[in-house]
C-alpha cells in the first residue's frame, strides 16, 4: 500500500477537508475539463456551470463553506494557494457572476446563488459526498457532465474510482508494487520492520523516496511542520467570535495565556488542549490549516507534535520521523477503513488523527515498531463509535474541543505504550476493522449530516 505522507498532510484552508478542500479541488478540475472541452467543441454562445451537491455536502455544505470553495475552485484557486490569500473579499467578488478565467472563446459563468444546488433528496448511491458538475449551453442543455465524490481528507474519486471501493469503504488495488516496503496491514508493516530491522519511519521514508528525492521529501516535510506551527501560533494569538452565527468565542488564546502565567499548575493535558483548540479555531475561521488527516481533526497531530518540540525538546529529525510514522498509520486507516466523517463518523477523523499522533509521538520518543502499533491501537480503540454531529453544520461544536481530547488520548497512549513491551491483546488491524464495521452500521444521521446527536440536542431559548 502506498498513500504518501504528502497526500495525508496537505496545506490548505478550513473548515473541512471533505466539504471545502475536496470540492474546491473538484471544481478547479472541472473548470480545466470545461476549458479543454470548449477548445475542441463549439458551444454556440455563453455557457454556465451548474453544480449539484448531494448527501452530506447538501446537508452541511453551507456551514462548511462548500459554496465558497466551489466558487473559488471554478475560478482556478487551489486550496494551497488559497491559504495565503484574503479569501472573504475575493469570494464575494467572484460570487458576482463574473466570467471564469478560462482561455476559451465562449464565455462561461457561475453564480453560487443560482447555479449551486444543495439537493437534500436521495444521495448518490455510491457515496454520501457526491457532486455533479455540468456545463450548460445558452439553452440550458447539458453539454458536459462530471460526477465525483469527496471521500475525506481532501481526496477525490470519480465514478470509476469509487467503483473500486469495496463494501463501500475498503479500497482495493492500492498496494504498490514499486514500493520497496509496501504494506497493506499493520501486521505486514510489523513483519517487514522485523525482517529488515527498520523502523516504521525508515520504511516509510524509503517508500516515499521511490517517488521523489530525499532532499525534496525533507523540504516538504519541513514545510508541513512549519505550516502546522503557523496554525498553532495563529490560533494562540487570535481572539473574538468565530464565523457562522453560533456565537462561539475563541478560547485557545486565553487558555494559553493562563497557562503561561501559572506554568507550575499545569499538566500536559492543558497545553495539548490549548494547542489543538488553537488550530481548530483557525480551521473554523476558514484560515490556513493542514489536513491531518482531515481538517475537522487538524488540531490533534500539530498539538502533540508542538508539545513534543516545545516541552520535550524534539529535534527536526524527530519531527520528520513523527510525521512519517503518523502517515504510515493514517494510510492504513484510510486503506482499510476510512478517514471521512461522512463515511464512518468522527471515529474516522479525530479517532484516526489520535492514532496517528500516538504512533508519531511513540516513534519520536524511540518506541519500537510494536510499541508504535500498540500506541496507535490504544488511541483509536477509545474513539470507536464516535459519531459526527456538528451543530448547525459548522466545524465548531463538538469539533474544536474534541481535537483537544483526541490529543490527550494520543499523548496517554504513546506514554503507556512506551512503558510496555508492544505485546498486547487487540491488534491495530482488528481495531481498524471494528471501526469500519461500526461506521457501516452507523445511522446516516451521525455521518456529517447534522441530523442527529448534539446537532439536534441544543435547546433554543
Ligand atoms: S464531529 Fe468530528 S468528523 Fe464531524 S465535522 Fe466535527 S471533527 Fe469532523
Amino acid at each position: 500500500m502506498f498513500i504518501s505522507v504528502l497526500e495525508l498532510f496537505k496545506i490548505g484552508i478550513g473548515p473541512s477537508s471533505s466539504h471545502t478542500m475536496g470540492p474546491m479541488r473538484a471544481a478547479r478540475g472541472f473548470a480545466k475539463q470545461v476549458a479543454d472541452w470548449l477548445g475542441a467543441h463549439a458551444a454556440d454562445g455563453p455557457c454556465r456551470i451548474q453544480c449539484i451537491l448531494k448527501g452530506s455536502l447538501a446537508w452541511t455544505g453551507k456551514g462548511h463553506a462548500t459554496d465558497r470553495a466551489i466558487t473559488l475552485g471554478l475560478h482556478g484557486l487551489a486550496p494551497e494557494d488559497a491559504a495565503s490569500r484574503e479569501l472573504e473579499p475575493l469570494a464575494e467578488a467572484l460570487a458576482r457572476d463574473l466570467p471564469l478565467p478560462l482561455d476559451t472563446s465562449d464565455e462561461v459563468r457561475f453564480s453560487p446563488d443560482t447555479d449551486l444546488v444543495f439537493d437534500r433528496g436521495e444521495p448518490l448511491p455510491q457515496h454520501p459526498n457526491g457532486m455533479i458538475f455540468r456545463l450548460l449551453d445558452r439553452h440550458g442543455t447539458p453539454r458536459l457532465e462530471h460526477i465525483c465524490f469527496s471521500i475525506g481528507g481532501g481526496f477525490l474519486a470519480d465514478l470509476e474510482e469509487i467503483g473500486r471501493l469495496d463494501a463501500p469503504l475498503r479500497s482495493t488495488g492500492a498496494v504498490s508494487e514499486t514500493c520497496p516496503y509496501g504494506f497493506a496491514t499493520a501486521a505486514e508493516m510489523l513483519a517487514l520492520a522485523q525482517q529488515h530491522a527498520l523502523s516504521i519511519a525508515e520504511m516509510k521514508r524509503i517508500n516515499e523516496s521511490s517517488c521523489r528525492a530525499v532532499d525534496d521529501l525533507d523540504r516538504r516535510l519541513d514545510a508541513i511542520w512549519q505550516a502546522m506551527q503557523q496554525c498553532v501560533h495563529n490560533g494562540l494569538t487570535a481572539e473574538g467570535e468565530l464565523p457562522g452565527g453560533l456565537g462561539i468565542r475563541r478560547r485557545a488564546a486565553s487558555l494559553h495565556h493562563q497557562l503561561l502565567e501559572h506554568p507550575q499548575q499545569t499538566s500536559p493535558n492543558d497545553w495539548l488542549c490549548a494547542y489543538a483548540m488553537a488550530v481548530n479555531e483557525e480551521n473554523a475561521a476558514g484560515h490556513l490549516v493542514v489536513t491531518a488527516p482531515t481538517n475537522g481533526a487538524a488540531g490533534v497531530v500539530p498539538a502533540v507534535l508542538h508539545h513534543f518540540v516545545e516541552h520535550e525538546g524534539g529535534s527536526a529529525t524527530q519531527v520528520r520521523d513523527f510525521l512519517l510514522t503518523a502517515a504510515a498509520i493514517g494510510g492504513l486507516i484510510k486503506h482499510n477503513s476510512s478517514i471521512s466523517g461522512a463515511e464512518v463518523g468522527c471515529q474516522g477523523e479525530v479517532g484516526a488523527a489520535s492514532a496517528m499522533a500516538a504512533a508519531g509521538l511513540c516513534a519520536a520518543r524511540g518506541g519500537s515498531p510494536a510499541q508504535v502499533e500498540q500506541a496507535a491501537e490504544m488511541a483509536l480503540e477509545h474513539h470507536l463509535g464516535m459519531t459526527c454531529d456538528p451543530v448547525a453544520g459548522l466545524v465548531q461544536v463538538p469539533c474544536i474541543e474534541r481535537n483537544g481530547f483526541g490529543a490527550i488520548k494520543a499523548y496517554a497512549a504513546a506514554s503507556l505504550a512506551r512503558m510496555e513491551t508492544g505485546e498486547h491483546f487487540m491488534p491495530l488491524d482488528a481495531c481498524i476493522e471494528a471501526m469500519r464495521r461500526t461506521g457501516e452500521e452507523m445511522s446516516h444521521k451521525y455521518k456529517e449530516t447534522s441530523l442527529g446527536g448534539l446537532a439536534v440536542s441544543i435547546t433554543e431559548c
